[in-house]
This record gives C-alpha cells, structure tokens and sequence, in this order.
C-alpha cells in the first residue's frame, strides 16, 4: 500500500494488517529481534548513554545554526568538484534529478537505500522520463519487484515472510527459487551484479553529510552503496537538509550510537565516505558527484512544534518497540514514514490534517522515547498535534464534541462526581469478568479489544474523605 491506499479510511487499512496472519508472523519475529539485538548492544556499551545525550546536543546545537553548517558543507563540497542543488519541494528534487539524467544521457539508474528518495517518489518520476531505476539493497530490490513501498524505515520488507520472498522471486525470475535466505541473497546478487557495470547513473541518499569536510557518509550492510556510488559515471545523492553534521569527531558519536540502535551493530559493515568525483590520479568513482539538499518543510520546522523530529537518525528502533507498529506494520499508516516518528514526519512534510487519524494511533507508552538514540519526545509532540488537529477543527465533529464534553467535565468537581456515580450504575450491565465490556454504539471501539476496568465502588476522594474523618490520613 502506497499513499493511494489513503481511500481506505486508517481503521480499515490496520484492521486488515491485524487480521494478515502472515504480516503477523514477519512483524513478531522481525521486531522481537531487533528490540534484543538493541539491548544486547546498549546492555554491553557503558558509554551508550552519554554518548546518546551529546548526539542530542549536537543535534540541537547544529539545528540552532543550520544556515551557516550548510553553507560550509556546499563549500566543502564545491572545494571537492561536487555540485549543490538545493530543492524546496519535492518537484524540484525530481527535477534536479531528471535534468542531471538528460543533460548526461542516462538510461539506468541503480540505488542504494533511501528514504528521502522515496519521499520525493524519484523511482516513478526516473521511469516516465526512460530512466529504469534499480533497487540494489535487498529489501528495497524486494519490494520494487512486488511493486510495494517500505514498510520500515531500515528494514524495508519486514512485512515480508522468506517464504513469500521465495514466491515473489520465483515469480519473477521464472524458475523455482528456494525460502532460504542465503539462496534468495546469491539470486538477488546475481541479478543485480551486471545492472552495477550497466547504470550511468548512481543514486544514494545520506545517513550524514559533514560540514567541514563536504564528506557524505552512507551506512549500509550490504556494500551496494560502495558501488552505487563508484561504478556510474555519475552520482547524485539527496537528503534532508537537517542531516547535516559539523565536523568528523561529531560524525563519531552517531555512528557509535546508530547502528546499535538500528540493528544492535557495534558499527554497520559498511561506513562510506565519499567525497566528490574521482581526482585525477584515483582508479574509481564517478566523474560527476552531485547532492541535492531537500527542504520540503523541514526548515519551517526549526522555529514550529515538530522541531524535535529533526534530529531523527532513521534508526527504526521506536518503529520496532512501538506497539501499535508492532501490530498494524508501516503499510497501514500510509505514507513514506511508518511509525510513531512517521506520523511526526509526515505532518511536517504535509501538514496535520494528513494525520488527523495517525496522530491518535500511538498508546503514548514511551517505548519510543526510551530506544531512541537521541531521546526524541516523540508522544509530547503527538500530544501537541492531536490538540492542533482539535483546536483547526481537522477532527472529525463526534470527536471534537467528545473532548469538550469531557473537558468540560474534568474541570468542574461536582459535575466530575455526578457523573462518576452515574458512570457506576450505568456500567452495571456491562461488568463481567472484572472489565466493562460490550459497550454499545460507538463506545463498543474502546471494548472490543481492550479490558475496560470498571469505576472503583469508591473513587480515591471518597476513600481519603473517610480516612480524614476517622483522623488517619
Ligand atoms: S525517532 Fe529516534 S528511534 Fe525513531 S527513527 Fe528517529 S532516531 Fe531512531
């Protein structure tokens, strides 16, 4: 499912990944994976913490001067023979791209994994203008072969059993190919190996891109960012503005601290550093070395409420603990961005109403807070955006008069108990087992699938009222 699944109203796209017996199993047995893998890497890493809070401080100290960071990375990227585009919207990203490929008569583009080209949908801009895009890491060659987006952020076919992996390749290749995950990588290898010599053109995104020395660094498994970025006669890398980091000794801390989040790796295989077209004298790397710095509302975000989102690593680690991710997947929220950080991305690539539904679809639990390396608060800020969605009256009416009813309640005392004792001879009917359940009309939602407990015969006011009037409070 793609952003043209958002026909199906959210409810309706998640109650059909709960009941996807096979998305069930890849989700539990990715997800528990990466959470030990994680804890095992921070439990064995005494420095983990405080290397977690300076990266925060870099983060925020590299927010609060952008403009200058960025301007000395276009320099040091210029001072190497690169080029610098900078894009505002999607549809100059795309075009940047597309210019870059007619200019350089380009008829195939291989990748390396990135979100920012998903954000911007390059793949399907690249093939109407004749470009054939290749997808060279495995998750993403996967789903470009099922015709899907990602449905994590690092690992984009989680949703994915080895099983139907198998059924997709055979598919696709015509011949029997077997679910065992060391075949489906030697096929995939193969198939991929030629299209790496065939490519003009190279496309990565950027984990970071360092101010100072105009380096841009690619962190990857599987070394096909190695050669997406040394084997086409041109390179072009896009990424978020906010990616950019001051110097070489900041760029340590996060590599520390995000492969450990990611995937529980002390380091991930590959660290590539590139840093412009080949110089004379080197035997590899492309003779064209592009970036493309990407805005698309980032910027406006430095002084807005969703600020915080910006120093997002796209490490997945709050994907994996979230428990609503954990049970609907990233297809059923329905944008590029998955997750409890997705829905905070993608309301500031596109604004709150995009997530008037998403942004109740958290449980605020913290989980995500707690793995993220750089402590993002990612519920504070859902907080704030479902008051927004209230208050811009982007909520539905039923919703909007729910919360000033119970507003109204909360704030007056007498009223407060009124309705509790109310609430107790009401809920009668409905109490079995120790839980409220089988409410009827719309209240039903909330009892369907949870244990609702019932009011207490007496509320914690009435019980401290007795112990005042006996005289042991
Ligand atoms: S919000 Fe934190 S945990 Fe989630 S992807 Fe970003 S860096 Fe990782």
């Amino acid at each position: 499912m793609n952003e043209g699944g958002l026909a199906t109203p959210f409810r309706e796209r998640a109650g059909r990944a709960m009941r996807d017996a096979f998305l069930q199993e890849a989700l539990t047995i990715a997800t528990r994976k990466f959470i030990g893998l994680r804890r095992e890497a921070f439990d064995d890493f005494p420095e983990g913490d405080a290397l977690r809070d300076r990266a925060r401080a870099i983060k925020e100290a590299t927010l609060q001067r952008l403009d200058h960071h960025l301007e000395r990375l276009v320099a040091s990227v210029e001072g190497r023979g690169g080029r610098v585009h900078y894009a505002t919207t999607p549809e100059e990203a795309r075009a940047i791209v597309l210019d870059i490929a007619r200019r350089t008569g380009a008829r195939m583009a291989v990748k390396s994994k990135s979100m920012a080209t998903e954000e911007i949908h390059l793949n399907e801009a690249l093939e109407a203008a004749g470009v054939t895009p290749v997808e060279t890491d495995l998750g993403e060659y996967i789903i470009q072969l099922a015709h899907e987006r990602p449905s994590h952020i690092i690992v984009p076919a989680i949703h994915k059993t080895k099983g139907q992996v198998a059924d997709l390749f055979t598919r696709a290749l015509k011949r029997r190919v077997e679910a065992d995950p060391e075949v489906l990588t030697r096929v995939a290898r193969l198939e991929l190996r030629e299209k790496f010599l065939q490519a003009d053109l190279g496309i990565t995104g950027a984990n970071f891109a360092v101010a100072e020395t105009g380096t841009v660094v690619l962190v990857t498994n599987e070394g096909n960012g190695r050669m997406v970025t040394s084997l086409p006669r041109v390179h072009v890398a896009i990424m978020g503005v906010e990616k950019v980091v001051p110097s070489m000794t900041d760029l340590m801390v996060f590599l520390a601290i995000l492969a450990r989040s990611a995937t529980g790796q002390k380091l991930s295989v590959y660290t590539t550093l590139v840093e412009g077209p080949r110089r004379a004298g080197e035997l590899e790397g492309p003779e064209e070395f592009h970036l493309v710095l990407l805005d698309h509302g980032r910027i406006a975000q430095i002084a807005g409420p969703l600020r915080e989102a910006l120093s997002c690593l796209r490490c997945g680690a709050c994907l994996n603990v979230c428990p609503v991710y954990q049970q609907i997947g990233g297809h059923a929220y329905g944008h590029t961005y998955p997750g409890p950080i997705g829905i905070l991305l993608t309301a500031m690539l596109q604004g709150p109403a995009s997530v008037k539904d998403l942004a109740h679809a958290s449980s605020l639990c913290g989980a995500c807070v707690d793995a993220c390396p750089v402590r993002i608060d990612i519920p504070r800020m859902l907080i704030g955006l479902r008051r927004e969605v209230n208050e811009r009256r982007i909520a539905s009416r039923r919703e909007r008069v729910a919360f000033v009813l119970l507003g109204a309640l909360l704030v007056r005392p007498v009223l407060y108990r009124l309705a509790v004792r109310l609430g107790r001879l009401v809920q009668r009917p409905f109490v079995r087992g120790g839980a409220v359940r089988d409410l009827p009309l719309v209240l039903g939602d909330w009892t369907r699938a949870r244990d609702l407990p019932p009011i207490a015969p007496r509320t914690f006011q009435e019980r401290w009222a007795t112990l005042e009037r006996e005289g042991r409070p």
